[in-house]
């Protein structure tokens, strides 16, 4: 090997990707990092990798294309400036408006530490709890839902449980491919003996290895729990102790089916009767059973009441509070749960503490030293919607990109050019940064100190392996320095673990846990105090809220249907080559190479019928737009259902998704649009 190839450092860190939160060691010489392997001592990965955290790294790291210092926006042309004259321009521009026409963005890439410091920048110095991140688009039905049904919207039980199971059910989520390490503990645990239930419109590769697949229409999965659940209740394959000493509102659930038909559900789903019911008996009478699920379920204008449908039939069974067992919602981003815990949402602050609630805010107010706005803040969609309406004039986004990842893009590109000031902090000039007025260069993942807290709730530490590239800083710099510069106080940090002590002594689920006691491989959430060993199981004798609840749940259809003009419906999801808006994977070359540009996956009858060969370019048109892609034929996909990513720039499969949201958390139904097909 080249001598500039051999390592002389070594870090152990995070993987930068998905909510798995697999340890990497990152092997560097000089400034640069030059090859990556598992970490074995990670409790979660134990030394695995997937394709991303071990090849996908080092690519977008070390890219020329990486902001190696602040630009201004100077007649038209993007400058590079000094530090202090890009913060002045920051502060005097977000100085100029009140707090009710500043909103803040904040990211599920950066960490704990961050998000605390950017809601409390939004909240302390700008006076606005119009504070949201990308959570919106993911699992905010989680939190609604489960906070309602359990009292803490979290994944229940750990991912080293898993192989506990007796039973997966499996419902809208891509495990092996989005969860990669979590995919291979759930083949390892079916190779020993687990059973395995897959509910998803598309053909996901775990579908190829279940006990029972259920391919029911996108939409319907309340009317597929619901029918799961009356069949459990009418063939008396409930657990009556647990519901008895654990729950209430069993008699509601119930009455609530009485009238449910059977037959009526399978023909909504399109999924034979015969199925549901072996499906319903399979996982009730496996014991224990752990369902898992991710955007699938909450992407609907329904989701949340999909994601209560989903706790009534963990609840009817007993299956929460025990090994193996549980509600596992699987976080897509590296940090989305612990940016969530920190408080980057409109209505609570750090630790789910209700911003409406006097007492509480009376808390951060003497900590902070501050006056706080009592009033709920606004979600990313009201945002954009604010911006539209030209209330909202000036808008700060820490690491998103709204222009690729929300859906009806073209109406985001819109709203966003209208404001008066947009400051962008990120690592790349992104899609969303071309529109910026200031770009704040901020560093990489391996080139800081941090937290991240992933699916399971487990708090990691993140360690700095490089200098950051160029003049680029630390997202809780930047953000601290924005702080003084306005006015704010207590601002002036040493670095992240003055910050999350500052944090833990405000957030009791957090108060437990130190840098210090990080050192030994994490800990889970809640952890109340220095001797707690952290909580592997939610609810194990008592709830959060005390007992859990049943919520009966109706079926509202998608708000989009196919119909003779729109007759195929789209539904979005991930590549296992690509995460999210691709601003990292598509700068990586092998990446790239595996999937080098956007794909429509079309079932093989349907393009028969259209006369689309693989590799012919088709025209996806919906009610907002059009765009292209190329054509690959999936046998295995539902007649009627199309299936595309959104990594892409080039396609924006976001033009054509529907804004339809659901009304209790804002999430997009990114995964029902109703779209016609064109051979170009
Ligand atoms: Fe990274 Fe997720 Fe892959 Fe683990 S499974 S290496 S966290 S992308």
């Amino acid at each position: 090997p080249r001598i500039d190839t051999i390592p002389d450092n070594e870090q152990a860190t995070i993987c930068p990707y998905c909510g798995v939160g697999c340890g990497l060691i990152l092997k560097t010489r000089g400034a640069r990092i030059v090859s990556i392997s598992g970490d074995s001592s990670n409790p979660v990965s134990k030394g695995r990798l997937c394709v991303k955290g071990r090849y996908g790294v080092t690519g977008f790291v070390h890219h020329p294309d990486r902001l190696t210092g602040p630009l201004v926006r100077k007649n038209g042309v993007y400058t590079p400036v000094p530090w202090d004259e890009a913060l002045e321009t920051v502060c005097s521009r977000l100085a100029q408006y009140k707090p009710s026409e500043v909103a803040v963005i904040s990211s599920a890439k950066a960490t704990n530490e961050e998000n605390y410091l950017i809601q409390k920048l939004a909240r302390a110095v700008l006076e606005t709890n119009s504070i949201d991140h990308c959570a919106r688009l993911c699992h905010a039905p989680t939190v609604a839902g489960l906070a309602a049904a359990f009292g803490s919207g979290a994944m229940t039980n750990s991912i080293g449980d898993l192989k506990k199971a007796a039973c997966f059910f499996i419902i809208g989520a891509n495990t092996s491919e989005s969860h990669p390490i979590i995919g291979f503990d759930l083949k390892q645990a079916i190779k020993n003996g687990a059973r395995l239930i897959v509910a998803n419109p598309a053909p996901v590769p775990l579908a190829s290895r279940a006990d029972i697949y259920l391919q029911h229409t996108p939409g319907s999965d309340v009317v597929l729990l619901s029918a799961m659940c009356k069949v459990i209740i009418s063939e008396g394959l409930f657990d009556r102790t647990f519901i008895e000493e654990r729950t209430e509102g069993f008699e509601e659930l119930a009455a609530s089916l009485a009238d449910f038909s059977l037959d009526q559900a399978a023909e909504t789903c399109g999924v034979p009767l015969t199925d549901i019911k072996a499906a319903a008996r399979l996982y009730a009478s496996s014991q224990p059973a752990a369902i898992l699920y991710a955007m699938g379920i909450t992407q609907h204008s329904h989701g949340t009441e999909n994601v209560l449908a989903v706790a009534n039939l963990a609840m009817l069974t007993g299956n929460i509070g025990k090994p193996g067992g549980g509600v596992n919602p699987l976080r897509g981003q590296n940090n989305v749960q612990g940016a969530c815990d920190m408080g980057a949402l409109p209505d609570v602050y750090p630790g789910y503490q209700k911003v409406g609630d006097a007492a509480t805010r009376r808390k951060f107010e003497s900590a902070w030293g501050v006056k706080l706005p009592y009033r709920r803040g606004l979600t990313v969609p009201e945002i954009l919607d604010s911006i539209d309406r030209g209330k909202i004039k000036a808008l700060y986004i820490v690491g998103e990109n709204l222009i690729l990842s929300e859906p009806d893009s073209g109406r985001v590109r819109q709203a966003l050019s209208k404001l008066e000031f947009l400051a962008i902090q990120d690592i790349f000039i992104t899609e969303t940064a071309e529109l910026a007025h200031v770009i704040l260069a901020a560093a990489s993942f391996a080139e800081k100190e941090g937290t991240f807290t992933n699916t399971e709730r487990r708090v990691q530490r993140l360690r700095q392996a490089i200098q950051p590239a160029g003049e680029s800083r630390p997202d809780w710099w930047i953000t601290a320095e924005l702080g003084k510069r306005l006015g704010g106080k207590g601002f002036n940090y040493s670095g992240p673990e003055q910050i999350f002590n500052e944090m833990r002594a405000l957030t009791p689920s957090y108060s437990g846990i130190s840098y210090h006691r990080l050192e030994s491989g994490g800990l889970q959430w809640p952890c109340p105090d220095e001797d707690h060993p952290g909580t592997p199981i939610l609810h194990a004798k008592q709830f959060a809220r005390g007992r859990g609840i049943f919520k009966p749940v109706g079926y509202l259809p998608p708000a989009e249907q196919p119909d003779a003009d729109f007759p195929f419906i789209l539904t979005t999801g991930r590549s296992p080559y690509h995460f999210h808006t691709g601003t990292m994977t598509r700068r990586v070359t092998g990446l790239k190479a595996l999937q080098p540009r956007e794909i429509l996956e079309i079932a093989s009858s349907d393009a028969a019928r259209l006369a689309i060969s693989a590799g012919d370019t088709v025209r996806v048109t919906s009610r907002r737009g059009a765009v292209t892609a190329e054509a690959r034929i999936n046998r295995r996909l539902k007649p009627g259902v199309v299936f595309m990513s959104f990594h892409f720039p080039e396609t924006n499969t976001n033009i054509i998704t529907s804004p339809a949201s659901d009304p209790s958390s804002g999430t997009p139904e990114l995964k029902v649009a109703a779209v016609r097909l064109e051979k170009v």
